[in-house]
């Protein structure tokens, strides 16, 4: 199996850095007990975090293969913008990946796709990597045009270079664990979805198979799930939220990528 990505989607978690850092050290005794890495673990947490996190990623066990990634940037680099944060700052704490269309702030937050699109021009312009998240809010009859539709306008305006640069993080809506009906998709079912996305961008951006972005899948993962996902070659990694703050199912998801 090639080297997985585990990206850890803290959301608005933990309450405090305390709680933090214990998760950070119950990962990093894990690391500790593991010859290989047969992965690459990025860590999103939420902003007022992202100092000290980058801080203990360049520490002990985390120093090879961990990343930091930001959850949310601001598509403007500089300005009057109370609030926000923007992609200069992010790129000076060490972020090197950046979360952009996440479904909870498309439909909580209602984030257009338009938005999503500046975001992610913003990532590219600051040399970060952006993770841009698709998926469709129900499995009806209109999914794959849905799909098409967002990944057209989420993806507008980008070069063939830069759509190489992306990475893309399949999360169908039904399926991530704060949706109260949530249940995870089957590996299949997500098969069928990248294939649409993928298949969408070779057709419009001419891409060879070679240069299209890795993809990750995200809906509810756990350690229940995770290896049915990785196992595809074609998945190249997890966007990991509710579970990867619960230290001890966020290790042992670790523990299963082998
Ligand atoms: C996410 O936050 O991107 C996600 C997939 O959440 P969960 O794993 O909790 O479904």
């Amino acid at each position: 199996m090639s080297k997985k990505y585990i990206i850890a989607n803290w959301k608005m978690l933990p309450a405090s850095w305390a709680e933090a850092e214990q998760i950070l050290d119950f990962v990093n005794d894990h690391l500790e007990s593991r010859n290989e890495k047969e992965f690459s673990l990025v860590f999103c947490p939420p902003f007022i975090f992202l100092d000290e996190v980058s801080n203990v990623l360049k520490t002990s066990h985390f120093e090879h293969g961990s990343s930091l990634g930001a959850q949310d940037v601001f598509w403007e680099d500089t300005g009057a913008d109370t609030g926000e944060v923007s992609g200069p700052m992010l790129n000076k704490l060490g972020v090197q990946y950046v979360i952009v269309g996440h479904s909870e702030r498309r439909w909580k937050l209602g984030e257009s796709d338009e938005i999503v699109n500046k975001k992610l021009k913003a990532v590219l312009r600051n040399e970060m990597t952006p993770i841009v998240c698709l998926g469709e809010k129900i499995r009806d009859d209109n999914f794959r045009e849905f799909l098409r539709e967002q990944a057209k306008k989420t993806f507008s305006g980008l070069n063939h270079d830069e759509i190489g640069k992306c990475m893309i993080a399949y999360e169908p809506v039904w399926a991530i664990s704060t949706n109260p009906d949530a249940r995870p998709d089957t590996p299949e079912s997500a098969m069928e979805s990248i294939k649409i996305i993928q298949n969408f961008l070779i057709e419009n951006w001419e891409l060879k198979t070679e240069d299209l972005p890795k993809i990750l899948y995200g809906g509810s993962v756990t350690s229940k799930n995770i290896v049915d996902f990785i196992e595809k070659k074609e998945i190249e990694g997890v966007l990991v939220g509710g579970a990867s703050v619960n230290k001890e199912e966020f290790v042992k998801m670790l523990s299963l990528v082998k």
